[in-house]
């Protein structure tokens, strides 16, 4: 087979398996509509068998994904369920790893990142901010606002209070005192699962099937000035496409920026992988490169077009969230050690 006829040909069994499952859900539910009789039952089976909207979220976030769940409910569209529900952590005053009271870097700045993508492949970001607790909004209008992708430090800022962002002390009381014991004796060393950074990494599907994703968090505690992770730069900490599904990451984001994890997951998904299987060589292709990770953790969570769901890890211990048809569960991942 010619090379341009093979493409053609494994692209669109590519598209057949993504899209297959879908058309096979959408069957199920009319063919076992046509049994149903009153207006009621019809309605109630439609709603029970509908496989959107879904949220998913990484960790045990389960307010944040509730709140997406809600949103999506209510009709919101993908990309405003996925902001409600992130800004859940971001204004969570008790949550060290995303948002306002988020560890501080080593010199005792709290510096946030985000971004986020809609279901244009559209994608907005901001790095290293100081001043700003709601960063996936501030993404967010980076990219509906400027002709730009990615906003830093003091630039975002300044664009965010333009775009009516209170300026805020990200610093809590509670978060420096933290930082000032640990500057008795610096180190910075991972703590797998109960790590110094949780980032929330989110994917909402509409109730029109349309994907978009979140990813927020204030990268990892006692950082160095400046240290910018995997969580804001689209196609590692976050990455979808709306044909096919989408991805996103949490853990040391050295290691998931080296292999750009989440846009691979989304690729692999393209050429036929569910997002289980996906997320699963995803994570084997840092392990098996990589002698030292047995001392770091990395978790994706992914889903495709037909609202199938996976997710791997390292380290066993991550668990994500999963909001579907009302029910908004917690649920473990698969490992590797
Ligand atoms: N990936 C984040 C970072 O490296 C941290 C995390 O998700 O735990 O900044």
């Amino acid at each position: 087979m010619k090379r341009r006829k093979f493409i053609k040909k494994t692209t669109l069994a590519g598209i057949g398996i993504a899209t297959g499952t879908t058309i096979t859900a959408c069957n199920n539910n009319l063919n076992r509509s046509a049994s149903v009789n009153s207006k009621e039952e019809k309605q109630t089976m439609n709603n029970s068998l509908k496989p959107f909207p879904i949220a998913i979220c990484t960790w045990a976030f389960t307010k944040a994904n509730a709140k997406a769940g809600e949103e999506l409910s209510n009709s919101k569209s993908a990309l405003d369920a996925a902001i409600a529900g992130v800004e859940v952590e971001e204004e969570n005053l008790k949550n060290t790893t995303v948002g306002k009271g988020g560890a501080p870097d080593r010199e005792g700045n709290v510096t946030l990142d985000a971004c986020v993508m809609n279901p244009q492949g559209d994608c907005g970001a901001v790095v290293c901010v100081n001043t700003i607790t709601n960063v996936a909004a501030l993404a967010r209008k980076v990219m509906e606002e400027t002709p730009h992708v990615m906003l830093a430090a003091e630039g975002a800022e300044e664009f965010g209070y333009s775009q009516g962002f209170k300026k805020e002390n990200l610093l809590t009381e509670a978060s420096k005192k933290e930082w000032e014991e640990w500057k008795k004796s610096p180190e910075y060393k991972p703590i797998i699962n109960i790590e110094n950074h949780d980032t929330i990494g989110m994917l909402t599907i509409d109730k029109n099937g349309d994907i978009a994703g979140a990813c927020t968090t204030s990268g990892l505690s006692y950082k160095m000035k400046g240290r910018v992770g995997d969580s804001p730069i689209i196609g590692s900490g976050l990455f979808l496409d709306n044909e096919i599904g989408g991805a996103v990451a949490t853990g040391m984001g050295e290691e998931v920026m080296k292999t750009v994890g989440s846009f691979l997951i989304v690729e692999l998904m393209r050429n036929g992988m569910t997002p289980q299987a996906a997320c699963e060589e995803a994570i084997r292709r840092i392990v098996s490169k990589n002698d030292r990770h047995k001392d770091f953790q990395i978790a994706y969570i992914a889903i495709n077009k037909a609202g199938e769901v996976g997710s791997y890890c390292i380290h066993e211990g991550f668990t994500y969230m999963k909001y579907q048809n009302g029910v908004n569960e917690n649920v473990k991942s698969g490992f590797v050690l």
